[in-house]
């Protein structure tokens, strides 16, 4: 009998070391953030799209712009009949003059400067500082040196064909479109071009917050796991928090702070306390996000 009660007595010393064990280890969470990821010039894909990288365009569908005081009032006239008629022709963008930070910069001193942080240079029209951003190439600036100025056709072909250039947009083989590369009076924007920029600027500016590279080695008692989480949208991304859910209850709230355009950050957390099998859940929780289906994951 008294043996009985001290193998039992023995049995639970063991069984409470054990929980005290299992209770003894820390979950710990570890962020590490990346920067965004500019493109420099030697990256240029050289892809069958109509664009030089893929889906490329400014964050915002209303641009500012800004013609220096290099340019007379001809000049000046008819980059803004360029502006109005990219703008009627997509019914999507819009261009507005503007004397602060400008979008685009637009001189007539004819040279350039030699801009090192990715710069394009596509004759005399350009776009420089491009982030990607995973689901689109944002373009940050983009700059028109009206110097090879001496069409005289009735609309200002060379202005819209710098103009498209600035938007991301290639030479075309068809002698026929504003984007050949020698200018005649009877080019005009092809319609690929006007479809491109029309389903471009047609997403809602907002973040989009998405999960990439999982990965985990789940135990009985304890799991490990690491993800990235990325701004993939048209906007930053403020506050963001991924929820850790185990069974019904949450386990873990992760604050990730704020996210850039393009931004990302590696979330590792170690020793989560676990029990059998059941699903682990993370969850991104934003309010303001273009697609919430790919804000949840499970393993
Ligand atoms: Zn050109």
């Amino acid at each position: 009998m008294v043996k009985k009660v001290i193998l039992i007595l023995s049995l639970a010393i063991i069984l409470l070391f054990f929980l005290f064990m299992i209770n003894f280890r820390n979950s710990s969470v570890n962020i590490s953030a990346y920067s965004v990821k500019e493109i420099g010039e030697d990256e240029i894909i050289n892809n069958s799209d109509i664009q030089y990288f893929n889906n490329m365009r400014f964050a915002r569908k209303i641009l500012g712009y800004r013609i220096d005081s290099s340019c007379d009032d001809f000049r000046k006239n008819r980059m803004k009949i360029a502006f109005d008629i990219l703008k009627n022709r997509t019914g999507i963008i819009n261009f507005v003059e503007t004397q602060t930070e400008s979008d685009i910069f637009i001189d007539c001193k004819g040279y350039y400067e030699n801009i090192s942080e990715g710069f394009i240079k596509t004759g005399e029209g350009g776009t420089y500082s491009v982030i990607n951003a995973g689901k689109f190439h944002i373009i940050r600036k983009g700059r028109i040196s009206l110097y090879k100025f001496s069409d005289n056709c009735n609309t200002p072909n060379v202005e819209v064909h710098e103009l498209l250039h600035v938007l991301g947009f290639k030479h075309s083989d068809d002698n026929k479109s504003i984007m050949y590369n020698t200018s005649s009076c009877d080019q005009d924007i092809p319609a690929d071009i006007t479809d491109k920029i029309i389903s471009l600027y047609n997403i809602q500016e907002i973040p989009d917050l998405v999960f990439e590279n999982l990965s985990y080695n789940k135990g009985f008692y304890y799991t490990d796991f690491s993800f990235d989480v990325a701004n993939k949208g048209l906007r930053d991304a403020k506050n963001i928090t991924v929820n850790v859910d185990y069974g019904n209850s949450m386990a873990l709230e992760i604050e990730l702070g704020d996210f850039d355009i393009g931004g990302k950050k590696t979330i590792s957390v170690k020793n989560l306390r676990v029990y059998g099998d059941r699903k682990i859940k993370l969850g991104i929780d934003s309010i303001n996000d273009l697609n919430h289906t790919d804000n949840n994951i499970y393993f």
